[in-house]
């Protein structure tokens, strides 16, 4: 099993100021990045973020927080080739402009079938969401792994689906507007913005 939480602070300028939990093990990088808390501290989350479209959500959300000093909640899912796993990222206001991201994993379960195993390449024509593990092959619409009637492709170009763009900026909009983050149940979302 991959990490069951890690948290970190950073600045407002985005430098990791504090790690705790398994960053060492985490999959913040899309897998990509063997980094570890040690060799993290002071470099800025945003390089460890392996694709734009994720790592331009992840500055809004953060900035969101910072501006109106509420939390945001959002889940996501974070597979490995064997197990289905489903997290919440919990994005907090600090003093000082920092905030804190706490990813707590909600649930795991076992793929009826192992998976082989995926790599990021940027360019891929095979595309696979970020937040919720979606596969879109050329000429195809985005699937869930667990769907797909095709091998889950080798290599992929990491981005954010339009579900979870929609759903990322219905967070951040909500914040904006004053409402209570996390409550929205359009979608398929639950109770707190966890995918259902
Ligand atoms: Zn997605």
């Amino acid at each position: 099993m991959k990490f069951q939480q890690v948290y970190f602070v950073v600045d407002d300028a985005f430098r990791l100021l504090w790690i705790g939990g398994e960053w060492d093990e985490s999959a913040l990088a899309n897998g990509g990045s063997d980094a570890r808390s040690n060799e993290v501290l002071s470099t800025s989350l945003l390089t460890h973020i392996t694709d734009e479209p994720t790592r331009r959500a992840t500055q809004t959300m953060a900035e969101v927080v910072q501006q109106t000093q509420q939390a945001l909640r959002i889940g996501y899912r974070c597979d490995s080739p064997t197990l289905k796993r489903r997290y919440l990222m919990t994005i907090q206001p600090m003093k000082d402009n920092r905030v804190l991201f706490v990813h707590d994993l909600r649930d795991v379960q076992s793929f009826p079938t192992s998976f082989s195993p995926w790599r990021h390449e940027a360019g891929a024509a095979e595309l696979k969401c970020s937040f919720c593990c979606s596969v879109r092959l050329p000429d195809a619409d985005w699937t869930p792994p667990e769907s797909l009637t095709a091998p889950h492709p080798e290599a992929v170009d990491f981005t954010l689906c339009p579900n979870c763009e929609t759903r990322i900026n219905e967070a951040v909009a909500a914040l904006r507007d004053g409402r209570k983050s996390g409550l929205s149940t359009t979608g398929g979302y639950g109770p707190e913005g966890e995918l259902t």
